[in-house]
This record gives C-alpha cells, sequence and structure tokens, in this order.
C-alpha cells in the first residue's frame, strides 16, 4: 500500500517509533530511522521486511540537524510522504524541584521537534498532495499525572499542534493526527517500572501491576505493533479524511 513513499520516524531506533517504522515498512514504505543506540539491529529489522532504509542521526532538540535529517531523506528517497513524531523523553519530579534543564529538554524534544519537522516537511507534501503526519502525543496529552509537568505540557503542545496542523491543509491530501498511547512496555516505562520496585522494596512483576492498575483498567500495556497498526491506518485510504484527531490507544484510561 505504501510502495513508493518514504516514511521519516523520529526515535525509531528503540520501542514505539521501531514498532511504527516496522508496521511502515511492511507495507512497502521506504523508512529514515533516527534516533540514538544501536542502529544496525534496527535497520536490519527493516531491511528484513523488504524496505529501502536509511538512517540520520538528528538530535531532535537542534533545528538544524532535523533540517539536516529531512533534506538527507529528500536527496535520499526524493521527499518526505510520511513524518512520525515520535521521538521522547520523561523526567519524574514534583514542579517545585524539576531541573530547569530537563524542563527545556522534554519542551524541546518531546513538543518543538514536531514543530520544526513538521514545518520542513510540509511544503513537499503541499508540492504533492499527498502527506501524512503522525504525532505521537500520549494519555498524558488529554489527561495530566502527578509528577510529569514538562511531558504533560509538552504533550498537550503536541495535540494542539496537530489540530491546527490539520485545520491547515485540511482541503488538501495532507492529513495531521495525534496517537495517544498508555503504557507501553518501552524502555522509558521500564525505568518508572525500575524506580517504583527500588522505591517501594517490591519486585518488578509487583511494580507492573501496580503501575498498570493506577492507570489503565485493562490491565494490559498496549504494544509497538498495535499502535504501528493504528498508524498504517492513517496512511490509507480509508484515513483521507481523519483529520486533527488526538486517538487514544489507552486500555480506557482516559475513558474513566
Ligand atoms: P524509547 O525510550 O523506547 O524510545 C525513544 C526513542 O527516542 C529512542 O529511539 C531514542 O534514541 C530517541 N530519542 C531520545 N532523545 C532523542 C533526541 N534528542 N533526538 C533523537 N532521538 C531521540 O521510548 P518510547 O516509549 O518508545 O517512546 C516513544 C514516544 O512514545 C515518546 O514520544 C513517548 O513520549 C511516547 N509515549 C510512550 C508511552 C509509553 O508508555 N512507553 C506512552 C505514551 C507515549
Amino acid at each position: 500500500m505504501l510502495k513508493g513513499k518514504t516514511a521519516i520516524v523520529t526515535g525509531s531506533t528503540s520501542g514505539i517509533g521501531l514498532g511504527i517504522a516496522k508496521a511502515l515498512a511492511a507495507q512497502g514504505a521506504n523508512i529514515v530511522l533516527n534516533g540514538f543506540g544501536d542502529v544496525d539491529g534496527p535497520k536490519a529489522e527493516i531491511a528484513a521486511l523488504g524496505a529501502q532504509v536509511g538512517y540520520h542521526g538528528a538530535d531532535m532538540s537542534k533545528p538544524a540537524e532535523i533540517e539536516a535529517m529531512v533534506q538527507y531523506a529528500t536527496t535520499t528517497f526524493g521527499g518526505v510522504d510520511i513524518l512520525v513524531n515520535n521521538a521522547g523523553i520523561q523526567h519524574v519530579a514534583r514542579v517545585e524541584n524539576f531541573p530547569v534543564e530537563k524542563w527545556d529538554a522534554i519542551i524541546a524534544i518531546n513538543m518543538s521537534s514536531a514543530f520544526h519537522a513538521t514545518r520542513l516537511a510540509l511544503p513537499g507534501m503541499q508540492a504533492k498532495n499527498w502527506g501524512r503526519i503522525i504525532n505521537v502525543a500520549s494519555v498524558h496529552g488529554l489527561v495530566g499525572s502527578a509528577e510529569k509537568s514538562a511531558y504533560v505540557a509538552a504533550k498537550h503542545g503536541v495535540v494542539g499542534l496537530t489540530k491546527v496542523t490539520a485545520l491547515e491543509n485540511a482541503t488538501s491530501g495532507v492529513t495531521c493526527n495525534a496517537i495517544c498511547p498508555g503504557w507501553v512496555l518501552t524502555p522509558l516505562v521500564q525505568k518508572q517500572v525500575d524506580a517504583k520496585a527500588a522505591a517501594q522494596g517490591i519486585s518488578n512483576t509487583d511494580a507492573t501491576k501496580q503501575l498498570l492498575g493506577e492507570k489503565e483498567p485493562s490491565m494490559q500495556f498496549t504494544t509497538p505493533e498495535e499502535l504501528g497498526a493504528l498508524a498504517v491506518f492513517f496512511c490509507s485510504p480509508a484515513g483521507d479524511n481523519v483529520r486533527g484527531v488526538a486517538w487514544n490507544m489507552d486500555g480506557g484510561w482516559t475513558a474513566q
């Protein structure tokens, strides 16, 4: 379905980004991976699906590097048809104790990066009259949780950016939507499970149950594969008139 299209997925060397990249690759899209850590493993996983795969190591807190990544996609594959703004980090502390440099980093990586990548990829999409921008927000783009001020502010901002981008392109073939996952067991959440286990002197299994029990009625993690399937839906013809939604996949978290 996506043969001949090119997707940049930011923060795709791990977790949700890698899951979405694999789902788009399975539909035939060329993939530009981005993110830190091991690159060869994720590249091989995408190539095994028969897709063309490139990599750009842009630090998503740096606008000039984001510009270089969009340029790389254009020179390597001829443009950007699908942009998945997914890179993100977390830090947990009460507002009065929140380190200022962590606030700045979360706002830059989790929110401003989506603005920069979007403004740079949009002209190419508008010229082709087809494009898909998918912002990986969070349930924290819809509701708050204590000790996550920067993350919740950034994700609410991403949901706002999604609506405005969708509206500005509403009469065109360019759509913009947000995905709002609940808990997904990736390294980002594993750190929170480990911290809970250590703080209370409980096992990892008990900490996981507690984490899910506090927020997610299904008592199940959402998976990167499920989120990948939702991204594929947004890219399908059935998604042509889905514009500006913040679609939660959260085991009932925000239904409460
Ligand atoms: P993860 O830690 O597994 O992956 C994060 C990715 O972002 C990695 O590839 C990492 O290298 C990359 N990254 C981090 N800083 C970067 C930077 N400055 N520049 C470029 N890349 C950078 O985390 P994840 O859980 O897969 O999170 C992915 C997205 O999903 C994030 O935006 C996160 O907020 C969101 N999310 C996660 C959950 C969850 O429960 N895991 C829930 C809702 C939303």
